[in-house]
């Protein structure tokens, strides 16, 4: 007899990605990601986000970019049914909040009416928080003490229009339009007739909360003419009120001196980088390009005897321990093949992966530098170091000087993510270089190179070569060779040229 295959039902999870900066993300809504079977997604203000998402997982992209055009509402509607009804944990992931003027209520009426559970995990709204970036309260005891949110979307010179405009106009304080940059013309004049002073004060947040944020203030009278001067964009939406003025005082996100600046940061690994760290404090928007995905590479086929015979292993990173796992499981093996082998943990992320899998480590360095011949003197036999592959494990001075013999085997490799697409080169202001190895990835995914005005700052003259050799321009190189010395050049000198 055949047997039916079980059918499990799935779950949809309605997340808030929040309106720009990752870290606006709730615990739940990362914890629903790091489950996802499969991401359906909007254009989100940061990619960060996708990546909290297991590395198998299905990212299904139904949002606007540039040519692409969205899915309309009931394919997406379909979709989420299709993926949930196959027992999939599906993370429908939304800017802002799903609630507000999400459509995630159409989204979880379908699943309603299909008999799908769903969860809804409310994200920070643009309509609070994209204000707050800009350092405007949309309420305070002196100058508001309501506020409204409403569609900007449709033009309130049509008669078909829902919104009921003069209780609009006189119902809130504060009003905060969001969707409304086509309209907002026609939405400050009527405002203006249906009784709100043309002296009110009014501003549109462009890409808030993201470090591209740009603020453009006014009055009813003149915010219309003043955006189209700046040439502002959407995303963006609209604050209507006296609180507008605190902004003066309040602003706080767009002082720092990469404000608005975009920086490409090239990478071969996904490892938490310095200098992204250091240039999101100077305030600059940072993408760490190409995406990537971790991969184990198949055992070495010798893998069980030479474990079984090491005096010593070493693991170079939390991503080589946890890939050796993954092989000795898919060999139907476990720890114990690590026998008598003492082990050697070269950083603290490899020190505690190790540690949460019960495993003491003989030896724990934080760099690779730090190791010594002498450390391996104890314990004949020999030297397994489980490395990434094409990666320097650097330790090589360490076992070339000890008596055992070793063996650098790759248990891993970082692979360009295919799932994720990638930013088109001419975004950034500046391209930061902070290796060779990075140089050699930038001209990897993008065979172009670099455009001749895009600013290009190297970290050293070993970096600076290896570009050079590939016929990447370098703009300048970092007084000091350092993560702090590149962001220190890149301030210098994109700092004052003016937005
Ligand atoms: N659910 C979302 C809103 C979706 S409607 C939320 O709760 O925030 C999309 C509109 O939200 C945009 O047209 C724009 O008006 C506003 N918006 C979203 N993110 C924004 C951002 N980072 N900066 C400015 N406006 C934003």
């Amino acid at each position: 007899m055949t047997e039916l295959p079980e059918i499990v039902p799935g779950i949809v999870y309605l997340v808030g990605a929040g309106p720009g900066d990752p870290g606006l993300l709730t615990r739940a809504g990362a914890e629903a990601l790091s489950r996802a079977d499969v991401v359906v997604y909007d254009r989100l203000a940061d990619d960060a986000l996708l990546s909290l998402a297991p590395a198998t997982a299905e990212l299904v992209y139904v949002g606007k970019q540039a040519a692409m055009h969205s899915l309309p509402q009931p394919r997406i509607n379909e979709l989420l049914v299709e993926h949930a009804v196959q027992g999939r944990l599906v993370v429908r992931l939304k800017g802002g909040d799903p609630f507000v003027f999400g459509r995630g209520g159409e989204e979880a009426s379908y699943l309603q009416e299909h008999g799908l559970p769903f969860v809804v995990v409310p994200g920070v709204s643009s309509a609070v928080a994209v204000p707050a970036y800009a350092g405007i309260p949309v309420t305070d005891r002196r100058l508001a003490s309501s506020f409204a949110v409403i569609t900007g979307h449709e033009d309130p010179t049509k008669p078909e229009s829902r919104i009921d405009w003069s209780g609009v106009a006189a119902g809130a304080d504060t009003l905060v339009f969001l969707m409304g940059m086509t309209n907002l013309a026609t939405i400050a004049a009527r405002l203006v007739a249906e009784g709100r002073s043309a002296d009110t004060p009014a501003a549109v947040i462009e890409r808030g909360a993201t470090p591209g944020q740009r603020v453009v203030t006014g009055t009813l009278a003149d915010i219309a003419a003043r955006v189209r001067r700046a040439g502002l964009h959407p995303p963006a939406l609209v604050v209507v009120g006296e609180v507008v003025q605190l902004r003066e005082r309040l602003a706080w996100y767009e002082s720092e001196p990469l404000a608005g600046r975009r920086v490409l940061v090239p990478r071969v690994r996904p490892r938490p980088s310095e200098t992204v760290r250091l240039l999101k404090a100077a305030g600059a928007e940072t993408t760490e390009a190409p995406p990537l995905r971790r991969e184990v590479l198949p055992p070495h086929p010798e893998l069980l005897e030479r474990l079984a015979a090491a005096g010593w292993v070493v693991f170079t990173s939390s991503h080589s321990v946890e890939a050796l796992l993954e092989q000795l499981s898919a060999l139907g093996a476990d720890v114990r093949a690590l026998g008598r082998a003492r082990l050697v943990a070269i950083g603290a992320a490899a020190h505690a992966c190790l540690c949460q899998r019960a495993l003491k480590a003989d030896v724990v360095v934080a760099t690779p530098a730090e190791l010594r011949a002498e450390d391996f003197a104890p314990e004949p036999g020999g030297i397994l170091v489980f490395v990434e592959e094409g990666g320097d494990s650097h330790v090589r001075h360490a076992v070339e000087g000890s008596d055992g013999e070793h063996l650098e085997v790759p248990v891993l490799r970082f692979a360009v993510d295919e799932r994720m697409s990638l930013p088109t080169l001419l975004e950034f202001d500046a391209i930061a270089l902070a290796s060779s190895g990075t140089v050699r990835r930038l001209m990897e995914v993008y065979p172009e190179g670099p455009a001749p005005d895009q600013l290009v700052v190297s970290i050293g003259p070993a970096t600076t070569a290896t570009a050079r050799s590939l016929g990447v321009h370098i703009d300048v190189e970092a007084g000091e060779a350092s993560p702090a010395g590149l962001v220190q050049t890149l301030i210098e000198h994109l700092g004052d040229t003016g937005a």
